[in-house]
Parts: C-alpha cells; sequence; structure tokens
C-alpha cells in the first residue's frame, strides 16, 4: 500500500515527488507515456527562474528527478491503463503491474498535436517548436511559420511578432476557430501573412535544420514554397486523461477540472499541471500546482489516518 501515487514524471509530478517525498510520504511516481514529460522534448529553457543562463529541458527535468530521489520518492516504468478510484485505497494499474494508494496525484501532463509529418518530430528542436513562449527568442530576425487557426495559433503568431521579421500563419481553412479579436490583431499586425487553405506537406531541412516548408493550396491545388528557419504547431494539446473518463470531470476537451487548488470531486484525488492548465502551460506554472498537489494530499492523509 503506498501513500501516495504520482502519475506523470513531468515538471508537475516531480515537483509534487519532491513535496510529498519531504513530508516522509515515501512518494511512489509512475513514470508515464513520456519520461520527464514535455520539458524532455525541448532545448534550452531560458524562463526557469534560477538558471540565468537558461538550461537546457533534459537537464532541468533529470535534476528535478534526482532531486525527488534523493529524498525517498521510488520511481516506475510505464503508462497507466486503468484506475479505480470509486472507494479508498486507489487502484492503479500500469499494464501488468497494479499498486493501491491511500492518496492520488494526477500529473499525467498534456501532449501537443503534431502534423504527422515525416521528420517533424526529430526536427524539434532544430527549427520544429510547440511551444512560442519557450522558443521564440531564437528565431530572432529571421522568418517562421505558424500552423493552426485557433486562439493558440493567433497569439503565438503576433507574440513571434516580436522576435520574427516575417509570421506565416498557415492554416487549412480560409474560416478561424480563433476569437476575433485575435484573429483581428493578427491581420493587423504588418508582419504576418495569413496563407490559407494550405497545408504544409513537407519541412524541408536538408541539412538537419528547418530551411523552409512546401505548401499544397486546398482550393486550386498551388503548390508553393517559403523559406523559414522555423515552423510553429499551434494545432491544440490532447490532455492524457482518457484513463480519467466518467471518473473524474472534465471539460469538453478533456482538461480535469478541479475546485480550490488541485482538488476534485472525488477526496484524495488531486489534480496537477497541464492536465488541468491549458491557459498557462509554463514548467513553472506546473511545478507551483504540483507543489499545491503535494501539500494537498499531505494535509489530506493527515486528516484520514485510516
Ligand atoms: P483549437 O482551438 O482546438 O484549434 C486548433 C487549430 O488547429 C484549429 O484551427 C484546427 O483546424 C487546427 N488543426 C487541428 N489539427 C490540425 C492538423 N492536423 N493539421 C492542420 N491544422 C490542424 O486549439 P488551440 O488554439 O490550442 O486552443 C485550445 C483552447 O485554448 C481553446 O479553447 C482556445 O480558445 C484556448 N486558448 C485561448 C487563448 C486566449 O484566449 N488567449 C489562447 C490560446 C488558447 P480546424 O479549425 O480546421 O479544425
Amino acid at each position: 500500500m503506498e501513500n501516495v501515487v504520482i502519475i506523470g514524471s513531468g515538471c508537475a509530478g516531480l515537483t509534487a515527488a519532491i513535496y510529498a517525498a519531504r513530508a516522509n510520504l515515501k512518494p511512489l511516481v509512475i513514470d508515464g507515456q513520456e519520461q520527464g514529460g514535455q520539458l524532455a522534448l525541448t532545448t534550452h529553457v531560458e524562463n526557469y527562474p534560477g538558471f540565468p543562463d537558461g538550461i537546457m529541458g533534459p537537464e532541468l527535468i533529470e535534476n528535478m528527478r534526482k532531486q525527488a530521489q534523493r529524498f525517498g520518492a521510488a520511481f516506475k516504468a510505464g503508462a497507466v491503463s486503468e484506475v479505480d478510484i470509486t472507494k479508498r485505497p486507489f487502484k492503479i494499474t500500469a499494464g501488468k503491474d497494479a499498486y493501491e494508494a491511500k492518496a492520488l496525484i494526477i500529473a499525467a501532463g498534456a501532449t501537443a498535436r503534431l502534423l504527422g509529418l515525416e521528420g517533424e518530430r526529430e526536427l524539434i528542436g532544430r527549427g520544429v517548436s510547440t511551444c512560442a513562449t519557450c522558443d521564440g527568442y531564437f528565431f530572432r530576425e529571421k522568418a517562421i511559420a505558424v500552423v493552426g487557426g485557433g486562439d493558440s495559433a493567433m497569439e503565438e503568431a503576433n507574440f513571434l511578432t516580436r522576435y520574427a521579421s516575417k509570421v506565416y500563419l498557415i492554416h487549412r481553412r480560409n474560416e478561424f476557430r480563433a476569437s476575433k479579436i485575435m484573429i483581428d490583431r493578427a491581420r493587423a499586425n504588418p508582419k504576418v501573412e495569413f496563407v490559407t487553405p494550405f497545408v504544409v506537406e513537407e519541412i524541408l531541412s536538408p541539412k538537419g535544420h528547418v530551411e523552409g516548408a512546401r505548401l499544397r493550396g486546398l482550393e486550386k491545388k498551388e503548390a508553393r514554397e517559403i523559406a523559414v528557419d522555423g515552423i510553429f504547431v499551434a494545432i491544440g494539446h490532447d490532455p492524457n486523461s482518457t484513463v480519467f473518463k466518467g471518473k473524474l470531470e472534465m471539460d469538453s476537451n478533456g482538461y480535469l477540472l478541479t475546485k480550490h487548488g488541485t482538488l476534485t470531486s472525488v477526496p484524495g484525488v488531486f489534480v496537477a499541471g497541464d492536465v488541468q492548465d491549458h491557459r498557462y502551460r509554463q514548467a513553472v506554472t506546473a511545478a507551483g500546482s504540483g507543489c499545491m498537489a503535494a501539500l494537498d494530499a499531505e494535509k489530506f492523509l493527515e486528516e484520514h489516518t485510516d
């Protein structure tokens, strides 16, 4: 029987593990699909406080893991396939392994959607990015593309004009999901060129980093090539919440809903990080909510000694 099982080993899960371990709860962290979460997939992180020269994402997350281990957190590889949170102790299944826990912290994160193009995943950190806030700074005076037609794409296109010399906004339709004010702002920005209805057919990277994109028009089927150093894919995120469907409250996009910080509708189950946050999505905000979840779990266990 575990005191606390933490699902997810990204920034939120590891911060929860550090706090829970320092409270002598000996937490068990189940790594999840992507050990280290989204930080493990980023390059230089310059906005995490405490690192004046920045730090590589994988190094930052590895440091957090070591810090949690130092205080006694245990880790298990594997992704959670089933949970029973109808009564305590909660039952968590990850493949062939089953665990019981007095409290549960869900920090399963969200996965940025990719376009599904050849080489796209390998080019993350070499011109392909899913995070303008994280990587925009590296594209000073460069031409870049943003793909998508939602609020994220509009926001990122506008934000990236702070750095980029030009931003192509590529969207597969002439209509946008984004709110009117966000579209108007992007349209009014002289650095943003709307390219619609177009899709990216190929990322051009002859030397192993992005140099351009081959586009295809969906009305006239015309081909177009653009020279860009960066491609920001802003086509949404999927919260990793499938196993909690019907068990915990979530919004229409699958983000888990919390009340009073990290508490859920099930006493003893707490939620932290991007699996419940589609607004801020920063390493530091995920870490902050991981800390809150551990403090909430500690308090819950103090009050429920059965
Ligand atoms: P979203 O609203 O779901 O939009 C995703 C966009 O990506 C859509 O335009 C969609 O095109 C496109 N897309 C999806 N799959 C694609 C594919 N395979 N290839 C090409 N294009 C694809 O996602 P989001 O923009 O990340 O926003 C998520 C939520 O956060 C929304 O509720 C949004 O309002 C909110 N948000 C708010 C703000 C703000 O208010 N400041 C900022 C960011 C996000 P189609 O339209 O053709 O399907």
